[in-house]
């Protein structure tokens, strides 16, 4: 129940390659053009337009048109929620955390108009998808999102979450009949729930087996619908589970909970719930691959001579020598005290990069000192700030007059 292996690839320094990081989600207002106050209807008015301006069947070969799609998928079903809506409107993309949103990103351009069949009837593409949509013996995914501190990424994280998704009605046990009445078995696929169309245009003619139309495949139909769930044999339920995230997981990694998702219309099989990290900043830590950067502000006179400090690590601080002569941008490394590799458990290392900071002002001690070994070093350097800027002071006020 509790799925494991994370997706996405080990060697990834940006989340570039396996798709967008939540924290670059766009805002839902702006995918559909909407004004944050807008209403219900205009909200659907907003997404039937954007909805039929992407369809890849209009956009054929355009992964951006589809993925503007899906987007606005996204978008809708969190605005057309009251509940999702205003949560968003409170926290942003932040407060949908374990809220059950549909996984759009993985999945099927007809899934997503089954979705929201009613929006689309009278349109081009309304109709051709109803019952089609939700084929095949996998049911839709959903996707949820979980924030993690960098220092849960060492040791791994378990996480319980709760969500709400379209389950098995209990009253009926999903069959949408009413509890002991009769099934009719479906005239069109004779109950096997399955049946052969013809598909294609031109050349292409073929013949492919789908789902069946009038019963979605179940392979019957109710007589007496099922008072709580009106016949569709669903209702929303609410679902809780612990996730456990591995340790090394990069921020906009998913883990995939297989069968978590909502059930397919014949009930044979189910879709998966993607639960998608966030790893929270750490205030001294970033991160590199499986490395640790630090960088550490040091005085010229612990570089130029060597110093024992203390430096921030993910499980406190560790000492860290620096050496006589230490240079500007220089990196020491602390073996071992970065994140463990998703894969192998390796180690990474905590590199410490050191900046160092020249004093912005001297009391008359230091400035004295410190003119001392300009004279060791043979170089020149200006006079004395104080009495040459008083100079230059007297200088510009004498030409005023
Ligand atoms: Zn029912
Ligand atoms: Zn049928």
């Amino acid at each position: 129940m509790c799925g494991s292996g994370a997706t996405g690839g080990e060697d990834r320094p940006s989340a570039a390659s396996g798709g967008r990081l939540i924290s670059e989600k766009a805002d839902y207002y702006d995918v559909l053009g909407v004004s944050r106050d807008a209403g219900p209807e205009e909200i659907k008015r907003a997404y039937r337009k954007g909805a039929l301006k992407y369809h890849p069947d209009r956009n054929p070969d355009d992964p951006e048109a589809e993925a503007r799609f899906k987007e606005m998928a996204e978008a809708y079903e969190v605005l057309s929620d009251p509940q999702k809506r205003q949560r968003y409107d409170r926290y942003g993309h932040a407060g949908l955390a374990g809220v059950g949103v549909h996984d759009f990103g993985h999945m099927g351009v007809e899934d997503i108009f089954s979705m929201f069949e009613d929006i689309f009837a009278g349109t081009p593409f309304g109709g051709r998808h109803a019952g089609f949509g939700r084929r095949g013996a996998r049911g839709v995914d959903l996707q949820t999102t979980v924030e993690l501190t960098l220092a849960e990424v060492v040791t791994g994280a378990e996480r319980t979450l709760e969500f709400e998704r379209r389950d098995f009605c209990d009253e009926c046990g999903g069959s949408g009949a009413a509890p002991g009445s009769e099934k009719r078995t479906c005239a069109t696929c004779g109950g096997y729930g399955k049946v052969e169309q013809s598909t294609g245009f031109g050349i292409l003619l073929g013949r492919v087996v789908t789902a069946c139309p009038t019963c979605s495949g179940r392979g019957t139909l109710v007589v007496t619908p099922c008072k709580g769930c009106s016949g569709t044999g669903r209702a929303p339920k609410r679902r809780v589970l612990t996730v456990k995230i591995p340790p090394g997981i990069y921020d906009g990694q998913s883990v995939a909970l297989r069968g978590e998702g909502e059930p397919s219309e014949d009930g044979t099989g189910r879709g998966d719930l993607h639960c998608y990290v966030r790893v929270a900043e750490h205030p001294f830590l970033e991160r590199s691959r499986n490395d640790l950067v630090c960088r550490l502000p040091i005085s010229f006179t612990q570089a130029a001579l060597g110093a024992k400090i203390e430096v921030p690590t993910l499980t406190g601080k560790a000492d860290l020598k620096i050496p006589r002569g230490a240079q500007h941008g220089q990196v020491f490394k602390l073996a071992g005290m970065g994140l463990p590799d998703l894969r192998s458990g390796r180690k990474g290392d905590e590199l410490v990069q050191v900046l160092i900071e020249i004093p912005r002002k001297l009391n008359a001690e230091q400035e004295k000192l410190l003119r001392q070994f300009a004279e060791t070093e043979d170089k020149t350097v200006l006079p004395e700030s104080s009495g040459f800027f008083d100079k230059l002071v007297d200088y510009f006020s004498g030409q005023d007059e």
